[in-house]
């Protein structure tokens, strides 16, 4: 097989790209019904959703069918979930929980950086079976094969992103897991010693990394020899500098993938622009991913440039599956075929948060799209910043407060000037004026997981 095929089913590779959406339409229907009967049958929740909905599951036959419902569940919804299932049947696994607690073969929270952890990524055998085929044939397409050595670098343990191992497992490459919490200095040791191919990691802690390895090893990251940066977790490959200096000093492309609870399995072309991740594998249908109005939850059309929140319906999962779930990531969707590499089907971009959005003046700001306009300004300024809150968001009094660390060469009588130029690019671009407050490079913390991008002072008070 073709290891940068866009199918795990090579039959497909011979289809036209227009019949290929069809295709994969008819393969997403025909699970469609058998999954909704099964979580209907086998869950109080999902009963109590289609009860509510006035809907039985032989109803929903086609996907437009599935868009017309309301949005069953949100992080908030999972979370009492969670609650109700610990109460009655002492597993935090939710009341979505389908299959029983004992054919539980993998479970994996969310970082819980917004309230208690949810145990999203739970799987079954023949869930991660699944699941692990499409997670490595993501990798596959950026080159990845039998015989490479993965540094894999999250928070590992009960997290989202342990699941990522079985696929790379399945490839035949060799992970190498070192839990995140070790900090730069294990991490960069082991790099040096174990002789990786590829490095998975959060985009963070790849430009930390960066700024360690002089001292701690002795030498650049880019003598590291790596053939590419496989990296998730935040909004970071997507802003054209982020993913041009990491590139530059690892000298090697930076991929950016996801998989949220093992559905919609992406992963970014080798190419120098940004277009978006690749929806891998569509043919093994582990999801259907919609678009919402992040305000009003009603469908948006998903045409070329849409803009919305993600909801995913998972299409063949045993343990947890996920039914009209809207987990809260706004993203773009493009359904052109890619400038690049062709690739025929649906790509996405992940723009923001749909609990980072704030509102200025009525205007929807994302802070991936004020950290791009940023990020333009290096090497004026590191890049790094943070929107000072002085009340929870979504609603800013204007001005937006904005701390931004200027560069390591550039002199403080220059910062005037600077404020202004980026406050005409904010507003060309995003429709703001913040107030700029300036501070040494350097001087905002820089986490080895999320860095946050908010900083709260109604918390503080
Ligand atoms: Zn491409």
């Amino acid at each position: 097989m073709d290891s940068r095929a866009y199918f795990s089913n090579p039959n497909f590779n011979s289809i036209s790209s227009g019949q290929i959406e069809e295709k994969i339409r008819l393969i997403q229907e025909e699970r469609l019904s058998p999954q909704l009967r099964y979580c209907y049958d086998r869950s109080s929740f999902y009963r109590r959703k289609f009860d509510e909905a006035g809907v039985k599951p032989e109803d929903i036959r086609t996907l437009e069918d599935l868009r017309a419902l309301p949005v069953f569940m949100n992080k908030e919804v999972e979370r009492e979930n969670a609650m109700e299932s610990l109460e009655k049947n002492n597993h935090p696994f939710g009341t979505h929980l389908c299959a029983p607690a004992d054919e539980i073969y993998l479970t994996g929270t969310t970082s819980g950086t917004t309230g208690i952890p949810t145990f999203t990524y739970t799987f079954t055998r023949n869930d991660m079976d699944w699941i692990g085929k499409a997670l490595g044939h993501r990798f596959a397409y950026t080159g990845v094969k039998k015989g490479d050595r993965i540094l894999f670098i999250f928070s590992l343990g009960i997290y989202a992103t342990t699941m990522t191992l079985w696929g790379i497992r399945g490839l035949g490459a060799l992970p190498i897991d070192l839990d995140a919490r070790a900090g730069s200095e294990l991490i960069l040791r082991i790099a040096d010693l174990a002789k990786p191919t590829y490095m998975a990691t959060t985009p963070s802690l790849a430009e930390y990394l960066v700024e360690k390895a002089p001292s701690t090893i002795g030498k650049e990251v880019k003598n590291l020899k790596l053939k590419g940066l496989l990296l998730t977790g935040e909004i970071g490959v997507n802003v054209p500098e982020v993913k041009k200096r990491l590139e530059e000093t690892y000298g090697c492309r930076a991929y950016d993938y996801w998989a949220p609870a093992g559905h919609s399995i992406a992963i970014t072309c080798d190419s120098n622009v940004y277009y978006g991740m690749h929806g891998l594998s569509p043919d093994l249908c582990t999801s259907f991913d919609d678009l919402i109005d992040p305000d009003t939850k009603r469908p948006v059309p998903v045409e070329d440039g849409a803009i919305g929140e993600m909801v995913i319906t998972s299409l063949k999962r045993e343990a947890a599956p996920l039914i009209k779930y809207a987990y809260g990531d706004i993203a773009q969707v493009y359904t052109k075929p890619c400038p690049n590499c062709g690739f025929p089907g649906k790509r996405i971009k992940i723009i923001g948060r749909s609990d980072d959005m704030l509102v200025v003046k009525g205007v929807n700001i994302y802070p991936s799209a004020i950290k791009q306009v940023v990020s333009s300004f290096v090497p004026k300024v590191t890049g790094e910043m943070r929107i000072v809150l002085d009340q929870p968001p979504p609603r800013v009094i204007p001005p937006l407060k904005l701390k931004l660390e200027y560069g390591a060469e550039t002199r403080e009588l220059d910062l005037s000037g600077l404020a202004d130029e980026i406050n005409r690019a904010l507003h060309d671009q995003c429709k703001i004026r913040p107030q700029i407050e300036w501070v040494q490079p350097g001087s905002l913390e820089k986490s080895t997981r999320k860095t946050p991008v908010f900083e709260k002072n109604y918390e503080k008070k």
